[in-house]
């Protein structure tokens, strides 16, 4: 598989702490509060796992932990991670500030096969006509953002099972089925019944990089797994496949941002 890294919280019980963590004292005894002790407030999953982990996702901490940590045991820890919260945790509070502010209206661009379009407002059936995305007139922010998703999904699904049967043609391979989902975690994926699936916003990338996915996942049909086997039926393919590794997690950034 492909994935796209975005980051999803999965909530299984959570409960809300208020953890007074200070710079000044990590590492030692929770000191009585000051004006100097910063308030972090973080959210703790217990479940059957053996030790504790720290997560930081969407402009939060996360802490999961195993059924009998304590809240010393848990809060020890987290000050401990001082320095690799007060790195993380900044950036991420920065992209979830963006990614809520950010909106789309009418006369914005959206991202096509590597191409910015702009979305206009037309009569008659939403469609991208080779230049804009057309969309009915007087929608709100939600409304337009789900609409050009519907105009990406049906593009998504004749573009990138085409494209897949193409190269799949010439790798002399037969995937079972091709579906297209709404995986945010990954770009592509294939089981081991031969089932290709995409994300559709995989269609948002470049078509270099999109054929890069669809080789990786039409590889997976000979080796499924990431050896170095795996990977020379894939440079063998696509010599330059590191480059759309990279392009691809800018363009996973841009859609964390967006909130795609
Ligand atoms: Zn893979």
């Amino acid at each position: 598989m492909v994935g796209a890294g975005i980051a999803r919280p999965i909530s299984v019980g959570t409960i809300i702490l208020g953890c007074t963590v200070s710079s000044a004292y990590m590492g030692r005894a929770m000191p009585a509060p000051t004006s100097e002790v910063t308030s972090m407030e973080y959210t703790l999953t217990k479940t059957n796992r053996k030790t504790i982990a720290l997560y930081v996702r969407n402009g939060k901490l996360e802490v999961k932990a195993p059924q009998r940590a304590t809240k010393k045991q848990i809060e020890t820890f987290i000050h401990s991670k001082a320095d690799w919260i007060n790195e993380k945790l900044p950036k991420s509070i920065n992209q979830q500030q963006k990614r809520e502010a950010f909106t789309l209206n009418y006369g914005d661009n959206v991202l096509l096969l590597g191409q910015l379009h702009p979305i206009i407002s037309a009569q008659g059936k939403l469609k991208f006509d080779n230049q804009n995305f057309c969309i009915p007139q007087g929608l709100n922010p939600q409304q337009i953002k789900d609409t050009c998703i519907k105009i990406y999904r049906t593009i998504a699904k004749e573009y990138l099972p085409n494209r897949t049967l193409e190269i799949a043609k010439t790798m002399n391979l037969n995937p079972t089925t091709i579906k297209i989902n709404g995986a945010y975690t990954r770009w592509g994926s294939c089981s081991s019944l031969g089932n290709i699936n995409f994300s559709w916003r995989l269609i948002m990338a470049n078509p270099e990089t999109i054929d890069y996915v669809i080789t990786h996942e039409l590889a997976h049909l000979q080796e499924m797994n990431h050896s170095p086997k795996f990977w020379a039926i894939v440079e063998n393919a696509i010599p330059n496949y590191k480059q759309h590794k990279q392009h691809l997690k800018q363009l996973q950034k841009r859609l964390a941002t967006e909130n795609w």
